[in-house]
């Protein structure tokens, strides 16, 4: 029987789950069923709030294993036919994407916002991060996704699932679902790392997620005194390289641009100017 990785157990990957529980299921997140998310997550009821997501999954399909922490690139990808994106995370996306690449597990990519949804079948190159290239396709903080197009999402992750398991073709386009259907050619990007072997998202030392179309990242404490640049008070403006961003005592970096190299390289900056501080 086919081996399906699901990682993150939310409205899209619960549904996800459910449409493919004919096959060997694995099952990947951390978090727990809260009673506010239960109308936007039908899949669990009154009764699974407190449990695991893993454990309340597990329990309402035919065969489920569960890993109950995040993602990681230490997850042995040996056994597993093909994955599903159920994150809602642009970071956790991002390494979903290298592992895959890294490791030539076939990833269904589903995300969405509002009224929008995109689906991706990460079959080699071309991949996420040529789809996204440099740009952030999605937010993390978004008010969640109406039902009719989570369904639209899923289901559409789990057909073509079900084709890779198949060995059917499957068409290297970016589905975009709202309530009109559209696919979109994409093409490798000769500037994706990801495609080069290079998979910078697998060893980020911060993390990363988008918020209203502007990225942020969260590092470790930073002592904004040791900066240079603008005092906003608790907060500093500071110019690294060719980025500049407001980075917080408490260690969260807010951008104003949306390119994820130039946030990449910011943080990695920043974080070698403290280390030198
Ligand atoms: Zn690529």
């Amino acid at each position: 029987m086919a081996r399906i990785l699901i990682v993150g157990l939310g409205r899209l990957g619960s549904r996800t789950a459910e449409l493919l529980q004919e096959h060997d299921l694995v099952l990947c997140d951390f978090d727990a069923v809260e009673r506010d998310n239960l109308e936007e997550q039908p899949f669990y009821s009154e009764d699974d709030v407190g449990k695991l997501k893993v454990d309340a999954a597990a329990e309402k399909l035919r065969h489920a294993e569960t890993v109950p922490e995040p993602f990681t690139p230490d997850l042995n990808l040996d056994d597993i036919d093909c994955i599903v994106d159920g994150t809602d995370s642009l970071e956790s996306r991002m390494m979903l994407n290298d592992a895959a690449m890294k490791s030539g597990t076939p990833l269904v990519i589903g995300t969405g916002s509002m009224e929008k949804g995109m689906v991706f079948p990460v079959v080699g190159s071309p991949c996420w991060q040529c789809v996204v290239k440099d740009k952030v396709a999605a937010d993390d903080c978004r008010e969640g996704i109406i039902p009719r197009i989570a369904d639209g999402i899923a289901s559409k992750q789990a057909e073509l699932t079900e084709k890779i398991l198949n060995s059917d073709t499957v068409e290297k386009k970016l589905i975009l679902i709202s309530d009109t259907a559209k696919n979109i050619s994409v093409s490798p990007n000769p500037s994706c790392d990801a495609c080069k072997g290079k998979y910078t998202y697998l060893s980020l030392p911060f993390s990363l997620k988008s918020c209203n179309g502007k990225l942020q990242a969260r590092l470790e404490q930073i002592d904004i005194s040791s900066l240079e640049g603008e005092d906003l008070g608790s907060a500093k403006k500071v110019s690294v390289g060719k980025g500049t961003a407001v980075v917080h005592n408490h260690g969260l970096v807010e951008f104003s641009g949306t390119s994820l190299q130039d946030a990449s390289s910011f943080c990695k900056e920043l974080i070698s100017l403290q280390r030198r501080a």
